[in-house]
């Protein structure tokens, strides 16, 4: 096992990495912003260190900086979270040469998985399935039109190397089609220095079923079920869950299954979660793999019992998973709320700001991930999510009513939450009936 791990993010994640170092026996080493100096988490550290100013192209994601304060701390390793460098096979890569252990997949893996078009080739040998679409990249426009007329429009164009919801087009015919595809390459090449786009089937009515995966350097990977995320706003994750709502056990087992063998494929090692979109007929098809530890992972730990955070420390120190696939079962019903300092009244205008008032909610089930206390300031330089309730109980129902009840107990002021919103979904009935989809909440808020 490592003896001192450099923990290169902020907020809830760094609070989350800190407490699984110290249930290891690792020291855990922080970096932090100057907007960050008075986190209290920082205390909790056995270490902190100044690694710039605000900005996070000046701190976080300054990998010069990142790297100086892992040689100055003298560690062995360095846990992204997610977000900021967790996703940069080209950081991965320099943690390597500077002989500090990346807590996640080999930059290989990661490349092989994190680029879209490749991802998909990578799917296709394993038999995972995929959205009836182009193979590989679209090299000219008439290639386009012809596998737009083959799969039958609306078809949506997204970037090889896109991410955030970013540089996508939803084409409703071969006009549109055209039109869009020399900008959507044109902005991905901007936004993300590469200008390959690809084409595939766009669902209208989806749900977003992801499949939470463990892979370890000796080639064994398994799988921790599904999460629903169903719903989201912007493409931004609001609620999640876990197991999925209403979803037939076969064809969840099978694309369970499918993503493990893709990570397994892939010679993957660490936390990776396999992202599908399930249309009305619950066919399953792969979106992309996030080949990191993600905000919603508790909802998995809760149903599973597994320690997330702790398995990315173990297999990157070279420890095999101490799961076999058939230890892996589920127990009961989680649910995740994330509470994003946002006003949901003011079309969610970020919250920054002091907080006065923080009560938070407690009793059985009850598992709060958050960075905040009395008096914490919210910094307006990055994420708004200030932490995410999830709550546990033995079935959906008892899930939903123990989360209405833990909001209820939430008291924090005087800046806006999410939490209100929360309440009303808790007692919306299509919500608590099950498998809404992927628009639901936008229709709602309209
Ligand atoms: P990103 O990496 O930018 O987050 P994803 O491929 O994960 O991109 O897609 C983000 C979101 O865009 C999905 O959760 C879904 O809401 C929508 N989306 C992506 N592809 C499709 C598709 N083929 N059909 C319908 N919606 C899609």
């Amino acid at each position: 096992m490592f003896r001192r791990i450099l923990i290169a993010n902020r907020g809830e994640i760094a609070l989350r990495i800190i407490r699984a170092c110290r249930e290891l026996g690792v020291e855990a080493v922080c970096v932090y912003s100057t907007a960050d100096k008075d986190a209290p988490y920082l205390k909790l550290a056995d270490r902190a260190i100044c690694i710039g100013p605000a900005p996070a192209r000046e701190s976080y994601i300054n990998i010069p900086k990142i790297i100086a304060a892992a040689e100055i701390a003298d560690v062995d390793a360095i846990h992204p979270g997610y977000g900021f460098l967790s996703e940069r096979a080209d950081f991965a890569q320099i943690c390597r040469d500077c002989k500090i252990e990346f807590i996640g997949p080999s930059p290989e893996a990661m490349a092989k998985l994190g680029d879209k078009v490749e991802c998909k080739r990578t799917a296709k040998a394993a038999k995972v399935p995929i959205f009836p679409g182009s193979e590989g990249a679209i090299e000219d426009e008439e290639e386009a039109v012809k596998v737009a007329s083959e799969i039958g429009y609306p078809v949506i164009i997204k970037a090889s190397a896109g991410g955030g919801g970013r540089g996508m087009k939803v084409c409703h015919n071969e006009a549109t089609l055209r039109t869009n595809l020399r900008i959507a390459s044109q902005e991905a090449l901007a936004a993300f220095g590469n200008g390959a786009v690809f084409i595939e089937k766009f669902l209208e009515h989806a749900r977003h079923v992801e499949v939470q995966c463990l892979g370890d350097k000796h080639g064994h990977a398994i799988h921790l079920f599904e999460r629903d995320c169903s719903t989201q706003r912007r493409h931004q994750k609001l609620i999640e869950e876990a197991p999925g709502p209403l979803i037939d056990r076969k064809k969840r087992d099978a694309t369970c299954e499918a993503a493990a063998r893709l990570i397994k494929t892939a010679e993957y090692s660490g936390a990776a979660t396999v992202e599908f979109l399930m249309d009305e007929k619950q066919n399953f098809y792969m979106l992309e793999v996030n080949t990191r530890v993600q905000v919603e992972h508790p909802v998995t730990e809760m149903i599973t019992g597994v320690d997330i955070v702790k398995m990315s420390i173990l297999v990157a120190s070279g420890e095999p998973l101490p799961y076999k696939q058939k230890d892996i079962e589920i127990r009961g019903h989680a649910m995740e709320c994330r509470i994003n300092a946002e006003d949901p009244e003011k079309n969610f205008m970020p919250c920054a700001g002091r907080i006065t008032t923080f009560e938070p909610p407690g009793g059985p089930g009850v598992r709060l991930d958050t960075h905040v206390v009395t008096g914490y300031t919210v910094p307006p330089n990055y994420d708004s999510m200030i932490g995410k309730l999830i709550v546990h109980a033995d079935d959906r129902e008892q899930c939903m009513n123990r989360m209405a009840r833990a909001l209820r107990e939430f008291n924090v002021g005087p800046i806006k939450t999410t939490i209100p919103l929360h309440q009303r979904l808790m007692e919306n009935a299509d919500f608590r009936k099950g498998g809404v989809d992927i628009h639901y909440l936008e229709r709602l808020l309209k």
